[in-house]
């Protein structure tokens, strides 16, 4: 039996991975679809403190796995299909068809953002259309670009937009906010902003060139199609965590997020990092915190067991 198995190659399992390896605990990190999570799908990172000139997602990514291996972490591929948490012997089953027992298990699976499904959208994901206004905007200055979402998500990354360029067309599927007053009000007392309401993309523009020129729009009420030119595409339709394999074993919130108490579930020698548990601040630098956070109550578990 594993003393620590840690779900999950994003910043938060490999900061744990990092701790756990640290104390000795000879962790197995369990890397699934998207090794390095969301930033490998991002280009550069300039908000992860310690680098100065920025660093590339990707090789943010690469370094943190291989400080984790260099302390003794151990990787294995593979899909966590199911698992059967019981105090003292979590079971998780792989795709393989494989068990793996532990007795902790850091959950730190991460959440994707939602995209609309379109093709022209999906091929151009880092290449002008992205999820994240905060790791991304500043490539956009005085570019006129768009943001989808009717949400506090979508409001939140309108606004910070705005600090960049005063070009922003936020386009919403109905006629009110889903957001919070505050936030809307905000967005709609800003000159910067421009709405589209009950409007939707319905294509992005230009896949043949390789990058975003601009959107074919609809509206929803009207039919009337339209196109406008922007540089940036940015997504803020929601986030989904990666929980589907716990359901049933551990509390969850209404959207499927981990409930966490500094990183402890409420099943014993389960705990939770990074945006799996997190669907406020999702920032590398606060999974990687929670991530080192759960890696010291495993560790703490396993001493009051006397493992
Ligand atoms: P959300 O509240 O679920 O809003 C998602 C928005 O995207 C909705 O307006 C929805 O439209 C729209 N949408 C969903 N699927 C779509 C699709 N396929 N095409 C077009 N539009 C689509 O998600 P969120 O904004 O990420 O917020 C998640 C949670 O975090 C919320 O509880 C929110 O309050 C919280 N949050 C809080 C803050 C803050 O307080 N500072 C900041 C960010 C997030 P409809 O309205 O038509 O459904």
């Amino acid at each position: 039996m594993e003393k620590v198995i840690i779900l999950g190659t994003g910043p938060a399992g490999l900061t744990a991975a990092l701790y756990a390896a640290r104390a000795d605990l000879k962790p197995l990190v369990i890397e699934g679809i998207e090794p390095g999570g969301q930033l490998t799908t991002t280009t550069d990172v300039e908000n992860y403190p310690g680098f100065v000139d920025g660093i590339m997602g990707p090789e943010l990514m690469d370094v943190m796995r291989k400080q984790a291996e260099r302390f003794g972490t151990r990787y294995q591929t593979g899909m966590v299909e199911s698992v059967d948490f019981k105090p003292g012997a979590h079971k998780l089953n792989l795709d393989d068809g494989t068990t793996l027992e532990a007795a902790t298990v850091i959950i730190a699976t991460g959440a994707s953002a939602k995209y609309m499904g379109l093709e022209s959208e999906q091929k151009l994901i880092g290449r002008g259309v992205t999820s994240c206004a905060t790791c991304d905007g500043a490539f956009y200055r005085n570019m006129p670009i768009a943001v989808v979402g009717g949400g506090d998500s979508a409001m939140e990354e309108a606004l910070f937009l705005t600090r960049f360029t005063s070009d922003i067309t936020l386009i919403h599927r109905r006629d009110e906010f889903r957001a919070s007053k505050i936030m809307a009000d905000r967005v709609l007392q800003s000159d910067k902003i421009n709405i589209l309401w009950d409007t939707v993309v319905e294509d992005v523009l230009d896949v043949e060139k390789n990058e975003v020129t601009g959107l074919r729009l609809k509206n929803v009420k009207t039919g009337e199609q339209s196109e406008i030119e922007i540089k940036g595409l940015f997504m803020a339709i929601g986030h989904n965590p990666n929980t589907n394999p716990f359901k049933g074993q551990i509390d969850m919130d209404d959207k499927g997020y981990i409930i966490a108490d500094n990183t402890k579930t409420n099943v014993e020698g389960v705990f939770a990092a990074g945006d799996v548990q997190d669907a406020v601040y999702r920032q590398a630098v606060t999974a990687a915190g929670s991530g080192c956070m759960a890696a010291l109550e495993a560790e703490r578990y396993l001493e009051s067991k006397g493992q």
